[in-house]
């Protein structure tokens, strides 16, 4: 390592400066350095994780891991495998504790691959994901840290960010310039701090927990199953482990305790002890400890996950909770997956730039959730008699069916195993998860019967592929690739021939989605590409409702369809989910087994919008009006809007549709205004932007919609205001009412009364006025 200071006056440029190795950090590097970017990842610490921390992959993360060909390396350490958890409690009848009830990790009512937690030491899961990026020349530049960084997009729009490092021990430091920085360094993050970023702590913290990692011996039954004790002589919760070790979590205090307090600690030896005791009858004995580490726990909630879309937090950094519930590797590794795709869509020129504002917007909405359910799941952990009684009864309830037992204890048990499962992760709307307020409004989207849920995983299905007849995971044909995946539901061949024919024709127009955005070296790409021969933001998968033996390629797939010859399918394997289902696939998705239907899923495998195949170019139209709410270019004829005239009473108002919402209003600046406007003005005054920082729609039910700078100019009597609404959708119908001065979205200084209805009517009409 030199000494000397690498600055120079040209500072080095990267896409992206990664700071932590920890989960969140290694995500995000792995997936953007198989895209391609320049990355500078550091790590204060000389190596990567040795013992102890995070060690339960859940099966989400599973399926996300395999999807990136990281699971065989990780089951290549043979981690445990936790499918049941088993509740010990007092025993009824003697002295000692006595198994009352056993639970699914991830029950069957979850639709899961992997239905088991995976439980590896964190640094073997580091290692791997380090192993992967060294294949692609990327190595984590250890041990230095962030001294610190500024972010001015005025002054170097394409690197706006400069960040200092600086090696640990002092003596070498450098100066970088890149596109975006990363802080993924954990609870203490510099960045955050340096942001002035806050953290929400949902309660004070109130308990105090020891870990323990070790090699045990003892006659205790489920020492390889995952459990939660509760004896009188205390809690615990037990985690089977790699290399024969298990995981002991044990309650040192609690703020209920008399003498309680946060910083209360305990030696290796006191825990061990008090495990010999809550344990009993049954002996423990410890061959070696590999780590002991004692931690408070606590909720905590970053305010932002970012303040410019440059400069950006994940995982502990903007998170923290307990580790009981193996969440927090699991959330960063998602947090990181959720924001890798959208700058990559970014920065390949493919998504307007705001599509990063939705990074905060769906992680941070998990992260809530998840610290209520950890708040729920803690507390409950603690009402043990409950628990205990209410476990048992919860296991008669699935031995019986009955719904009797249905209670508190239970229903927070299976949301938490949806929830832990990593199955729960529900997006809300926005751009990117179509709901009928996204601007694409065209009568295809969201076909009657489909059950997919916009912002919710694709289903999982079994098909088999057509040309080599492998029963393969649907969800899993395409790899992280950093495309959106189109799943063609192409229903019966003798049905969909015209629609599928149409579909190819109409992609294939100058204009749709699939066009604007080609490969430019399409000459040059290998006949053996699968993925992406045409455009590398789409993958498109063909499903047929019939057997595989009456598909022939080259007679029912058009021909820019079967390009993607590996991703064709038939939809004829049985599914015990859709018994007396023709098209298990299909039927899955609720949608029609005779005339499918098209889904577009995330790059993260999320689904965004679900569409009719129709005859014509109904589809693909409806397509592009999904993209193009957010791509950098104009798609369709519907978003080719000249520039539309409506008139008012009191206005003219010009409306421009192009991304957002651009409105020109023209006001005659009558007496009448005047006295709506808050001072008097004479007809001449000019009225200077400062007089109007921001309006303000509301809608009919005078909800706030949205608010935009405005630029405002008067001319004779003519009061002319204009301003855009970025990536604006509007409930339908809707009516703007109201324009109101404002400095926030509810203060109310209303420029035209309520009366004087500007705008109103549909999206649609809108559009075609
Ligand atoms: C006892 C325990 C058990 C847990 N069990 C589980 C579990 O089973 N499942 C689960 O999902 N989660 C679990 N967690 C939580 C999990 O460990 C964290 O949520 C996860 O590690 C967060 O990942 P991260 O990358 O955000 O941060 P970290 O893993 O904390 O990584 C941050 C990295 O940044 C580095 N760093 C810090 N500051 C700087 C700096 N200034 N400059 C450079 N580098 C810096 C650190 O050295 C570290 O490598 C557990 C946590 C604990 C404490």
């Amino acid at each position: 390592m030199s000494l000397q200071s690498q600055s120079s006056p040209e500072a080095q440029k990267y896409d992206i400066v990664i700071v932590g190795a920890g989960p969140v950090g290694l995500m995000l590097s792995t997936c953007l350095a198989r895209w391609g970017y320049k990355i500078k990842h550091i790590d204060n610490r000389p190596e990567p994780t040795q013992t102890g921390r995070a060690d339960g992959i859940q099966p989400r993360s599973l399926d996300l891991l395999r999807n990136m060909g990281l699971k065989s390396p990780l089951m290549a350490h043979k981690p445990a495998r936790v499918y049941e958890v088993a509740f010990w409690d007092p025993a009824k009848e003697g002295t000692g504790i006595a198994r009352t009830g056993t639970w699914a990790s991830c029950p069957s009512f979850i639709d899961a691959r992997y239905p088991f937690t995976t439980l590896l030491h964190q640094g073997h899961i580091e290692r791997v994901f380090l192993a992967d990026l060294a294949k692609h020349n990327v190595e984590v530049q250890r041990p230095w840290t962030i001294k610190g960084f500024t972010s001015n997009e005025a002054e170097n729009p394409e690197y706006p960010v400069e960040v200092q490092l600086e090696h640990v021990d002092g003596k070498a430091s450098e100066t970088l310039r890149a596109k975006y920085l990363f802080g993924g360094e954990g609870a203490r993050s510099f960045v955050r701090e340096q942001l002035n970023i806050g953290i929400k702590h949902k309660d004070p913290i109130e308990h105090v927990w020891g870990v323990m990692d070790g090699v045990v011996q003892t006659d205790f039954p489920d020492i390889q199953m995952k459990c939660t004790i509760h004896s009188e002589h205390g809690s615990i919760m037990v985690i089977p482990r790699e290399d024969n070790m298990v995981r002991l979590y044990i309650q040192i205090a609690s703020s209920t305790d008399p003498d309680w307090h946060p910083r209360k600690t305990a030696t290796a030896e006191d825990v061990q002890a008090s495990a010999q005791r809550i344990l009993q009858p049954y002996t423990i004995s410890w061959e070696r400890v590999e780590w002991y580490s004692v931690y408070p726990i606590g909720q905590g909630l970053g305010d932002r996950y970012t303040l410019d879309c440059r400069v950006f937090l994940g995982g502990d950094a903007v998170h923290t909770h307990s580790p009981k519930a193996g969440q927090g590797m699991n959330t960063a590794f998602l947090d990181a997956q959720n924001l890798a795709w959208k700058i990559h869509l970014v920065e390949a020129g493919f998504a307007d730039r705001s599509v990063l504002q939705t990074y905060e917007q769906e992680r941070r909405q998990v992260a809530e959730s998840l610290l209520d359910f950890d708040n729920r799941y803690a507390k409950l952990f603690s009402q043990r008699p409950t628990a205990a009684s209410e476990a048992e009864a919860a296991l008669k309830k699935k031995d019986t069916g009955s719904s009797e037992g249905e209670n508190a204890f239970i229903k927070a048990f299976k949301e938490a195993c949806e929830f832990t499962s990593g199955y729960g992760v529900a997006y809300q709307p926005n751009v990117l998860n179509w709901s009928p307020s996204h601007p694409a409004r065209s009568p295809v989207i969201n076909p009657t019967g489909s059950t997919l849920r916009t912002g919710r995983l694709l289903i999982n299905a079994n098909v088999t592929r057509v040309v080599d007849a492998n029963v393969v995971h649907l969800e899993q044909e395409v790899p992280m690739n950093g495309s959106f995946r189109i799943f063609v539901f192409a229903g019966k061949p003798s049905v969909t021939a015209g629609a599928l024919t149409d579909f190819a024709n109409k992609l294939q127009s100058k204009d749709s989605f699939y066009m604007a955005y080609q490969r430019p070296d399409q000459d040059q790409v290998s006949y053996h590409e699968q993925h992406n021969p045409h455009s590398l933001f789409f993958t498109f998968c063909t499903i047929f409702s019939e057997r595989r033996s009456n598909i022939e390629i080259s007679r029912h797939v058009p021909s820019l369809l079967a390009r993607y010859r590996a991703h064709i399918y038939a939809d004829d394997q049985w599914d015990r989910r859709m018994p007396d289902a023709k098209a298990a696939a299909h039927a899955k998705a609720g949608l029609d087994e005779e005339k499918g239907g098209v889904v577009v899923v995330r790059p993260d495998g999320y689904v965004g919008m679900v569409a009719q195949l129709v005859e014509g170019s109904g589809t693909v139209d409806a397509l592009n009006e999904y993209f193009g709410a957010f791509t950098t270019k104009k798609l369709g004829q519907k978003l080719r809007r000249d520039r539309r005239r409506i008139e008012d009473r009191h206005t003219s108002v010009e409306v421009k549709y192009d991304r957002g919402l651009s409105i020109r209003v023209h006001a005659n600046h009558t007496a009448k205004h005047r006295k709506e406007v808050n001072k008097p003005r004479r007809d001449t005054e000019p009225i200077s932007v400062p007089d109007f920082p921001f309006l303000a729609l509301f809608n009919n039910r005078n909800s706030f919609i949205d608010q935009a700078n405005v630029f405002t100019s008067l001319h004779l009597n003519t009061l002319t205001l204009d301003f855009h609404f970025p990536l604006l959708w509007l409930p339908q119908p809707f009516q703007i009412s109201r324009f109101v001065k404002t400095t926030g979205p509810f203060s109310s200084n209303a420029l035209f009364s309520s009366s004087s209805s500007v705008l109103r009517g549909t999206y649609d009409e809108l559009l075609s006025r």
